[in-house]
């Protein structure tokens, strides 16, 4: 591979999991000849898996974010706080929502994705920004004992439901709409203890595909129309329709495809990583601790990019530990056919989580050039 320009620009949009890994890392060791830029759609970047701590409110919004003007600094990286609203691969340019344009020799890409749903179908829960203002709004709106819809039957759309469930108690009757099966993917007793928990919840759980919201009622498929005053979507991601516009190779969701590198398999000077991108032959679920894991590689192999060098090869582990909070302070965590359920467990996932928002809330001073800290 040729080098490119000294310095090369470096542009990454979208200060998700990964990027504030590649930022964490120039801030512990700065690379020559490379100027990084932080393209963030908020000056504050939310780590999800806090989410349903938030909605509870047992976590609270500074613990949960991570500061970009702070990390950016750290990193000596220039931060452009606006969402990227197109990608000219052709001038190596990034577009931005009512400001100039921005140019890149090479470009990283880490914007997450959100719900599929149908337009106007209920709220989405990504971008979680905006989720919680929405949130806060039908709340204030909702007569007691209101019905309300949770549509996604996967881990998201569960902890979601039963976070709902413990901040609105009695204030509304909660129906979680699972698809065709509650967490199909996960070990039967897992399923069996998360059914209970929801049970407890005073949460119904309802089969099937979910069409959309209107008029107080959600549609179903089948036909059924379910009672509810707003429509909550935790459901599979898609990308942001700006990545397929680009000409980039996207898959079915419109997710960016890369090669083992985190390499655009279509345009070699464009990287992306987390659920944005799409890991060719090796497709994972959309969580943050994939997201989190590409961090690492990523920042080596931009750097390398940087250089001319070889790029080195990312191999993911095909499974990761997942651990789900249940509300009052337990939680349920499995690998794989292994299971654990109660206080430790959620001790476990706050400590996990805690310690991770810690290496980037908390940078510790730039080391020596040459100094090398993972
Ligand atoms: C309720 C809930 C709970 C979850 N809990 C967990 C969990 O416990 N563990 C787990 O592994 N996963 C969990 N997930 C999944 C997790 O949210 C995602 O897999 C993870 O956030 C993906 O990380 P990412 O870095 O790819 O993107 P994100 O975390 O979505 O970060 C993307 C960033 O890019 C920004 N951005 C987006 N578009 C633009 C743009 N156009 N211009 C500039 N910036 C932009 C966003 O504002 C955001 O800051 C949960 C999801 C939900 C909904």
């Amino acid at each position: 591979m040729s080098p490119r320009p000294f310095p090369t620009e470096i542009v990454l949009i979208g200060a998700g999991h990964a990027h504030v890994e590649v930022l964490r890392r120039h801030a512990m060791r700065p690379a020559a000849g490379i100027r990084l830029t932080l393209i963030a759609r908020e000056p504050q970047t939310p780590y999800s898996g806090m989410l349903p701590g938030l909605i509870r409110g047992d976590t609270d919004f500074a613990a949960a974010h991570i500061d970009c003007a702070r990390l950016a600094a750290a990193a000596g990286a220039r931060l452009i706080v606006a969402p990227a609203d197109a990608i000219d691969l052709a001038a190596g340019r990034v577009g931005l929502a009512g400001r100039a344009s921005v140019g890149f020799d090479l470009l990283s890409i880490n914007v997450g994705g959100s719900p599929a749903m149908p337009a106007g179908g209920g709220v989405a829960v990504k971008p979680i920004g905006q989720f919680l203002d929405r949130l806060a709004a039908i709340e204030a709106a909702l007569p007691p004992g209101a019905p309300l819809a949770v549509v996604g039957g996967g881990a998201a759309g569960t902890e979601l439901a039963l976070a709902l469930a413990w901040r609105l108690g009695a204030r509304a009757r909660i129906t979680l709409v699972a698809g065709r099966a509650l967490l199909p993917a996960v070990p039967e007793g897992v399923r069996r203890h998360i059914a209970r928990a929801l049970a407890a919840a005073g949460i119904d759980v309802v089969l099937g595909e979910a069409l959309g919201h209107a008029d107080g009622a959600l549609a179903l498929a089948d036909g059924r129309r379910l009672a509810a005053a707003a429509a909550l979507w935790a459901t599979g991601v898609v990308g942001p329709p700006l990545l397929a516009q680009s000409g980039l190779r996207c898959d079915a969701a419109g997710c960016v495809v890369v090669a083992a590198s985190l390499r655009s398999v279509s345009h070699p000077a464009v990287f992306a990583a987390g659920d944005c991108a799409s890991l060719l032959g090796m497709a994972r679920p959309k969580a943050g601790v994939w997201a989190v894991r590409a961090g690492g590689v990523l920042a080596a192999n931009l750097d390398r990019a940087a250089r001319g060098a070889p790029l080195h090869d990312w191999r993911p582990q095909r499974r990761a530990l997942v651990i789900l909070g249940t509300g009052g302070g337990r939680a349920v965590a499995w690998r794989g056919g292994w299971w654990l359920a109660g206080g430790l467990a959620w001790r476990w996932k706050d400590r996990i989580d805690r310690r991770w928002m810690a290496m980037y809330q908390h940078l510790r001073p730039i080391a020596p050039p040459g100094v090398h800290c993972d």
